[in-house]
């Protein structure tokens, strides 16, 4: 078996039944299978599950979001990634508007410690991360010259966020979809998609994050 079939089965192709979303599709390029499944190889020892393609209008924003964010996060006004630096709602609705195809990542670990460890948490944290930039940096030399990353979890690159002094890698830094006043949830309900809130510290940890591409 090569390594293209042996992921063959990590692949959905999200159904594009939306006659408004077909025409985009068909105005862009879209995405092949071939190309995901060779995003899909050498990725997966850091937990990444499936690359699902899907139209960027099922991305829900709402304005609660940001509310979650500002009240109940220490990383507001913490973060360069995060409220109040990031993109406002009225923004982060017209660059979503910009583009017609997005990809939904997703991962998990299941590590004893990472509900219990900041150290371990921000490690494995740092891990998706990066794997996430580097699907995006292979897009963008594939052509897909307006890919850009929403991560999942505030960025954690430094130990501590120097905001609001100078970003130490603003080169690799990316927000998280929440950030982006993205309705994770719903959006991944309009995808058909359930997910769960982990219960206990044994839970496996699923991560989402999403590459707005086309
Ligand atoms: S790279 Fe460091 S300074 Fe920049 S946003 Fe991330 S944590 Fe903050």
């Amino acid at each position: 078996m090569n390594a293209l079939s042996m992921h063959q089965g990590k692949i959905v192709m999200f159904p594009n039944n939306d006659p408004k979303t077909k025409k985009s599709f068909k105005r862009n390029k879209g995405i092949s299978r071939q190309l995901l499944l060779r995003l899909l190889e050498g990725n997966d020892s850091c937990g990444l599950e499936q690359i699902i393609p899907f139209p960027a209008e099922k991305i829900d924003v709402a304005e609660w979001v940001r509310l979650k964010c500002q009240f109940g996060c220490c990383q507001y006004n913490s973060n360069w990634c995060c409220p109040p630096a990031s993109p406002d709602l009225e923004k982060a609705s017209a660059v979503i508007r910009e583009y017609s195809l997005a990809l939904l990542l997703i991962g998990s670990r299941r590590c004893r410690d990472f509900y219990l460890s900041n150290a371990r948490r921000r490690a494995e944290q740092v891990r998706s991360w990066k794997e996430v930039v580097g699907i995006e940096r292979k897009l963008f030399l594939e052509g897909y010259d307006k890919a850009i990353s929403l991560v999942s979890g505030a960025c954690a690159l430094c130990k501590k966020c120097t905001y609001p002094e100078r970003c130490r890698f603003p080169r690799e830094r990316r927000p998280p979809i929440e950030a982006f006043s993205i309705d994770l949830i719903g959006t991944l309900e309009n995808l058909g998609i359930s997910t769960q809130v982990a219960q206990e510290t044994i839970d496996t940890f699923r991560y989402y994050a999403i590459i707005l591409l086309e």
